[in-house]
C-alpha cells in the first residue's frame, strides 16, 4: 500500500460517528493481533511499563481482555456512550480496519452478541 493509500485507510469511515462500535467486540473469527508497538504505545499512554500493560489488559500473548458481553476491555459501554477510552493509543489494527472498504459489520448482520 502506498503512503497516500495508507493514510486515507486510517481514516474512520463516516459510519463509525453512528455505529455502537460493532468491530470493538470480540466475535467468533474476528481476532484483534496486539503487536509489541501497541503494547509500548499503550504503555507510554499510561505512563507505565509495557510489562505492565500485558498484565492488567492482555487476554492472552496476542490479544485483549474482554467483558462478558465480549466487549473489548477499553471500550466505554455506558448507556450515553460506546467509545474506545484509549483512542490515541489505539493499536495498528484498529487504526487500519475496515482497511479502506465499506466496512463489513454494517454489510452483514453483525449484531452484538445477547
Ligand atoms: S464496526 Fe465499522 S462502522 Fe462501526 S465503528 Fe467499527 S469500523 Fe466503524
Ligand atoms: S482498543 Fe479501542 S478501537 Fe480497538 S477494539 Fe478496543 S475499544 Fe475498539
Amino acid at each position: 500500500m502506498d503512503a497516500k493509500n495508507a493514510s486515507r485507510a486510517e481514516q474512520p469511515p463516516s459510519e463509525c460517528a453512528r455505529c455502537p462500535g460493532h468491530c470493538c467486540y470480540g466475535r467468533p473469527g474476528a481476532v484483534l493481533l496486539i503487536t509489541a508497538r501497541d503494547i509500548n504505545r499503550l504503555a507510554r499512554h499510561f505512563g507505565i511499563t509495557d510489562q505492565e500493560v500485558r498484565r492488567r489488559y492482555l487476554k492472552n500473548r496476542y490479544t485483549f481482555k474482554v467483558g462478558t458481553d465480549h466487549a473489548c476491555v477499553f471500550l466505554a459501554t455506558d448507556r450515553s456512550s460506546q467509545r474506545c477510552t484509549v483512542y490515541a493509543a489505539r493499536p495498528d489494527q484498529c487504526r487500519r480496519f475496515p482497511y479502506g472498504r465499506p466496512c463489513p459489520y454494517l454489510t452483514r448482520d453483525h449484531g452484538k452478541p445477547s
